[in-house]
C-alpha cells in the first residue's frame, strides 16, 4: 500500500459530516470545553461527601441554635433543624446509590440557606449563604448536584417570594416583584456558577490529561472508548502505539530528550489523524488512538503514522529517531463491544508487532491471540530452562586466509525445549531480553564457552590460539556488573582476555553510545576485543565507524548472501565497508558465507576472515573437536540444511 493511496482514502477533515450538521461543530466544541462531571474517583468522592455531609449536619443543628438565640419560637427553630437535617441524614445511608446520597446532601445545604433567609426575615446578607453553599456543592464536580442547587435557589425565591414574600426578601420593592427578584438572584447564582465551572474544568483537566503532551490520559481514553461504543453503532477501532526505542533515548539523552521524543511522537501522530479521532497517552511511551471506523481504516491511519515517524527530528543538536510498534483491533475482529476487549486486542496485536521486529503494524486476529499466548508460555518455560539443563552452547568456526584455517569460534546459545524441540535463538533471546533473564543466560553461555575454549587451548591440536566470540545483548551492556562478570569468568576458566571477542550490534551502540562506550572501553582495557555485529543493518553511516570503540566489523549476512547475484548493489557496499574498516585499522569478517562464489568475491575485496555454512554450521562441542581433526573445508554432516537453491543455481 502506498502512502498516496492512504492520504487520498482518509481525508484529514471529515467534510461530509461537518456539512451535514452545521451546529455539530459548535456543539462538539462546547462539549469539549464544558467539564464532563460525575467523574470523581470513588475514594475522592467518599472523602468529599463525608466532609460535606458533616457540614450539612452541623449546619442543621446550628440553624436551630440560631433560631432560639434570635428569639424565634421553638417550633420555627425545630422546623429549620428538620428541613436541613433530614435530607442530610440521607447522605449517610450507604445503601443508597452515590447520586441519591449526593443529591440529598445538596438538598440539605440549599434548604439550610432558605431556612437562614427565612429566620432572618429575608435579610440581604443572609442570601450570601446561597453562594457559600454553591461553592461547597461545586466540590462534587457534578452537573446534577449543580443543577439542583440552581433549581432550588430559583424555585425557593419564586415560590416563597409569592407565598410569603417577607420570608425571602428584605425590601418592599423586592417583595412586590418576587419572580423578578428570584430571577435576579438566580442570575447571580448562575454567574457565580460559571467561575466554579471554570475552576472545576481545570481540576478535571489536571486529572484527565497527561501534563506533558496535554493528551487525554488512560482513564479519559477508556471513557471515550465506552462513549464511542455506546453512541456509534458501526465498527470502532483502537490503535495501540508503543514507541520502540524510548528507553534508550531516555537513558542516553536524559529525561529532557525523552520528553522531547514523547511530544514529537504525539505531535506526529495527532497530525496524521482526523478531527474526530481521539489520541491519548496511556502512560510511559504508550499511546492509543480511537477511530470511529473499522480496522482497515485504523490500519491506514497507523501506516501513515509509521511513515511519518521514519523522519528523524532534531533535538539538542542531534538527530533522534523514534519509531513505533502499532497494534490495531476493531469491534468486528474482537467480536465484542466491550472496551476492555477492544483495548486488549489492540494491545496484543502491538505486542506481536513488537516481537516481530518493531517499527511494524499488526492487525488483531485470533491467530495473534494464540501466538501471543504461545510466546508467553515459551517465556514462562524459559524461566526454568537453565535449571532443567535445556540450554546448551554451539560453536561455529571462524576461518582466516586462503586456504581457510580455523582461527576462532562464535559461541551461540541453543535451547532444547522438551516439547518444541530446538527453539532458535532469534525466538528465545528476545524473550530473555524482555524478562532480563538474558543476564543469567549470557553469563551461562560465556562461562560454558570460556571453559570449553580454554580446554581446547590445552588439549586440541592446532587450537592453542583459538579465539572465542560471544554475543552481548543490549540488556547485558546496560548492566553495571557486566565487566566484573566477564573478568571473574575469565579468571575462573583460565581463558586469556586476549582470546576473547565480544560482539555487539551497531544499532544498540547508536542508541546508548555513552554507556556502551564506557563498558566496551572497560572490556578493551582488560584485553578483550570488540566486534560490531550485523554491520550495515543499523542506521549509522560508514563514517560513524570511526567513533565506535571497536576492533572488528562483521559484515551482515544479508549483504554477503546478496553478493553473488548479478549486478548486486551489495558488492559496492561491502567494498566500501571493507575499505573504510581497513583504513581505520579494523579487522573485517564476513558472516553467512554459504557458497564458494561469495567467498571468492569477498577475498577479491580483501576480506580474509569469514564464517558461514560453507565452512561449518554451528556445532555442539563434541562435534567441533571432530571437525578440527578433519579438513576444515569438509562440511560436517550435523545440523546440515540445504543451501538456498537459487544461490547455488546462479553460482554454478
Ligand atoms: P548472530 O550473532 O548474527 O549469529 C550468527 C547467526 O548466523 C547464527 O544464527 C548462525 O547460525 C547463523 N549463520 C552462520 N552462518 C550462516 C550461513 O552461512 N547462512 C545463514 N543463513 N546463517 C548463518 P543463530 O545461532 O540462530 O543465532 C541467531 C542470533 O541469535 C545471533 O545472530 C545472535 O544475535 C543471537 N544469539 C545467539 N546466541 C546468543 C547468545 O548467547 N547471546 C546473545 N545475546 N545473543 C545470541
Ligand atoms: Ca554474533
Ligand atoms: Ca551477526
Amino acid at each position: 500500500m502506498t502512502t498516496g493511496v492512504v492520504d487520498a482514502d482518509v481525508p484529514r477533515t471529515d467534510v461530509a459530516e461537518s456539512a451535514a450538521h452545521p451546529l455539530h461543530g459548535v456543539w462538539h466544541r462546547l462539549r469539549e470545553w464544558l467539564p464532563q462531571g460525575n467523574m470523581l474517583h470513588s475514594h475522592v468522592f467518599a472523602a468529599r461527601h463525608r466532609m460535606i455531609t458533616r457540614l450539612a449536619l452541623v449546619q442543621a443543628v446550628a440553624l436551630g441554635v440560631y433560631g432560639i438565640v434570635a428569639d424565634h419560637d421553638a417550633s420555627s427553630a425545630l422546623v429549620a433543624v428538620l428541613v436541613a437535617g433530614l435530607p442530610a441524614l440521607g447522605g449517610l445511608l450507604t445503601s443508597l446509590p452515590r447520586a441519591v446520597r449526593m443529591l440529598s446532601v445538596v438538598t440539605s445545604l440549599m434548604f439550610a440557606s432558605a431556612s437562614l433567609v427565612d429566620l432572618t426575615h429575608g435579610l440581604t446578607e443572609a442570601h450570601f449563604h446561597f453562594f457559600v453553599m454553591l461553592g461547597v456543592v461545586s466540590l462534587y464536580q457534578d452537573w446534577a448536584a449543580f443543577g439542583l442547587c440552581v433549581l432550588i435557589t430559583v424555585v425557593h425565591h419564586a415560590l416563597m417570594g409569592l407565598a410569603a414574600p417577607g420570608t425571602v426578601f428584605a425590601t418592599a420593592a423586592q417583595r412586590s416583584h418576587p419572580v423578578q427578584w428570584a430571577l435576579i438572584h438566580g442570575g447571580f447564582i448562575l454567574a457565580a456558577s460559571i467561575t466554579h465551572i471554570v475552576a472545576w474544568r481545570f481540576t478535571e483537566q489536571l486529572e484527565r490529561r497527561d501534563p506533558l503532551t496535554q493528551l487525554p490520559n488512560r482513564a479519559a481514553f477508556a471513557d471515550q472508548v465506552d462513549q464511542a461504543l455506546g453512541q456509534h453503532p458501526g465498527p470502532v477501532s483502537v490503535l495501540f502505539v508503543d514507541l520502540d526505542n524510548f528507553k534508550a533515548i531516555n537513558d542516553s539523552g536524559g529525561h529532557h530528550l525523552g520528553d522531547l521524543a514523547l511530544t514529537h511522537a504525539a505531535t506526529v501522530m495527532a497530525d496524521n489523524l482526523r478531527p474526530n479521532d481521539v489520541i491519548a497517552r496511556l502512560g510511559g511511551d504508550e499511546f492509543a488512538v480511537l477511530v470511529l471506523g473499522d480496522a482497515t481504516l485504523g490500519e491506514r491511519l497507523a501506516t501513515r503514522i509509521l511513515k511519518s515517524l521514519q523522519e528523524p527530528f532534531t533535538a539538542d543538536g542531534r538527530e533522534v529517531l523514534v519509531t513505533a510498534s502499532i497494534g490495531v483491533a476493531d469491534t468486528e475482529l474482537t467480536i465484542s463491544r466491550v472496551s476492555a476487549d477492544l483495548l486488549r486486542g489492540a494491545d496484543l496485536a502491538m505486542y506481536c508487532a513488537k516481537s516481530s521486529g518493531r517499527n511494524k503494524l499488526v492487525r488483531y486476529s485470533a491467530e495473534v491471540d494464540i501466538a501471543v499466548r504461545e510466546r508467553a508460555a515459551l517465556a514462562a518455560d524459559l524461566q526454568h530452562a537453565l535449571e532443567r539443563n535445556e540450554l546448551d552452547v554451539y560453536y561455529q568456526p571462524v576461518v582466516l586466509g586462503e586456504p581457510p584455517r580455523v582461527c576462532g569460534v562464535e559461541a551461540l546459545a541453543r535451547w532444547h525445549h522438551p516439547r518444541h524441540g530446538m527453539v532458535p535463538p532469534d525466538t528465545f533471546i528476545p524473550l530473555a531480553e524482555e524478562s532480563g533473564l538474558i543476564k543469567t543466560i549470557g553469563a551461562f553461555v560465556f562461562r560454558v564457552a570460556a571453559t570449553q575454549v580454554a580446554a581446547w587451548h590445552r588439549d586440541l591440536p592446532g587450537c592453542a590460539d583459538l579465539q572465542l566470540a560471544v554475543n552481548l545483548s543490549p540488556v547485558q551492556l546496560r548492566d553495571p556488573t557486566l565487566v566484573a562478570m566477564i573478568g571473574d569468568t575469565l579468571g575462573h576458566s583460565g581463558l586469556a582476555p586476549g582470546h576473547l571477542i565480544v560482539e555487539v550490534t551497531e544499532s544498540m551502540l547508536l542508541a546508548e553510545l555513552d554507556l556502551a562506550r564506557r563498558q566496551l572501553e572497560a572490556l578493551r582495557s582488560i584485553g578483550a576485543q570488540v566486534a560490531i555485529d550485523d554491520f550495515g543493518t543499523g542506521y549509522s553511516s560508514l563514517s560513524y565507524l570511526a567513533k565506535l570503540p571497536a576492533d572488528q566489523v562483521k559484515i551482515d549476512k544479508s549483504f554477503v548472501q546478496d553478493l553473488a547475484r548479478e549486478k548486486s548493489p551489495s558488492v559496492a557496499l561491502v567494498r566500501s565497508i571493507i575499505d573504510m574498516a581497513t583504513a581505520l585499522g579494523l579487522d573485517v569478517q564476513a558472516e553467512g558465507v554459504e557458497i564458494d562464489e561469495q567467498q571468492a568475491i569477498l577475498s577479491g575485496l580483501g576480506c580474509e576472515r569469514a564464517q558461514g555454512f560453507l565452512y561449518s554450521r554451528p556445532l555442539p562441542s563434541a562435534d567441533f573437536a571432530q571437525f578440527m581433526s578433519a579438513t576444515p573445508r569438509v562440511l560436517p554432516t550435523v545440523e546440515l540444511a540445504p543451501v538456498d537453491a537459487d544461490l547455488v543455481d546462479e553460482a554454478s
